[in-house]
């Protein structure tokens, strides 16, 4: 927590040192509300969140006639956690059920931090005692399987890949899958390819992966993987996505990177899904549950 808080603050202190400035003119008029509302657009928050959040405010200062700077940020950061949507659930299936290992499958564009996220969340979920299996079904980028299984070495857990590039995504994962059940694991975890740029061979490979798993076992998990810093562009992402697999969580990364952390808010608005892990750096510790309260306590200062 204390780390989201430093990360973050180092990035989003624009977000609160704007809001500051504002806020403590003392001249609350309709060009500052504006201000306030373009603030919280530039982080990323989303049209419709934004004006929410100025209305709701205005409507408090109003109703209150109280114009100090610290109960101001109190309510609007009251008001982001709302936003955050604390109510919804972020565990992750990481358990066996009905005598099988959970089967997470991980989605995303190239270059979002796929495989990266897939090597954390193994460190996260070997630390709690959970066996796990890798299952590196990206096997068009040629570098891809020898990335995940370098991680899977550091975190100890076993990579199951193909020998030659360009082989059948679908074989690896059933074969991941299978191993995972026959090794009695808790978690398999399937890294998968990301290329966008074709959605029609995306859509295909996607649902052929998970048909042919789902041979095996249910899929319990799709973890989609978007990198905060890329704004709008993520959210388009996040759409096609979420029109070929049904998504049941985000993983944002690259929070520590950016100023730009309200994409959460629009993200999770967006899909109706929860983000439940932020990326926030590239070492295997770097990745932890999201918090709507530190959260938002981090992105108001
Ligand atoms: P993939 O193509 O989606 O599998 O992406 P990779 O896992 O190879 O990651 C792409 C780059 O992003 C790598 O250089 C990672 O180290 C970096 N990366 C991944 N997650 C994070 C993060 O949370 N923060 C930062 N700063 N970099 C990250």
């Amino acid at each position: 927590l204390q780390r989201l808080r430093t990360r973050l603050a180092r990035s989003d202190s624009a977000l609160s040192r704007g809001l500051l400035a504002l806020l403590a003119g003392g001249q609350l008029d309709e060009d500052t509300w504006d201000d306030v509302e373009s603030t919280l657009l530039a982080a990323d928050l989303g049209v419709e969140a934004s004006s929410e959040l100025v209305a709701s405010l205005k409507e408090r200062v109003a109703a209150e006639g109280v114009r100090d700077e610290a109960t101001m940020r109190g309510w609007l950061k009251e008001d982001l956690h709302t936003q955050l949507q604390p109510q919804l659930d972020r565990r992750i299936a990481s358990t066996r059920v009905d005598g099988r290992p959970a089967v997470i499958m991980v989605v995303g564009v190239n270059g979002t931090g796929k495989t990266t996220t897939v090597g954390k969340l193994a460190r996260v979920l070997v630390a709690e005692d959970r066996d796990v299996l890798l299952g590196a079904a990206d096997t068009f980028r040629a570098a891809a399987a020898d990335q995940l299984e370098t991680w899977g070495a550091r975190v100890g857990v076993p990579t199951v890949r193909s020998d030659k590039d360009g082989a059948d995504p679908a074989s690896v994962a059933f074969e991941a899958v299978r191993e995972g059940i026959e090794a009695e694991a808790d978690v398999v975890i399937l890294d998968t390819a990301g290329r966008l740029h074709n959605k029609a061979d995306l859509m295909n490979e996607l649902a052929k992966v998970k048909r042919v798993v789902e041979k095996q076992s249910p899929i319990d998990e799709v973890l989609l993987v978007l990198d905060a810093t890329t704004g709008q562009n993520g959210m388009r992402q996040a759409q096609v996505f979420s029109d070929i697999v049904d998504i049941t969580g985000i993983v944002l990364t690259k929070l520590d990177g950016t100023a730009k952390g309200g994409i959460v808010v629009a993200v999770q608005k967006a899909l109706g899904v929860p983000v439940k892990l932020v990326g926030l750096g590239e070492g295997p510790d770097d990745l932890a549950p999201f918090d709507p309260r530190s959260f938002a306590d981090a992105l108001l200062g």
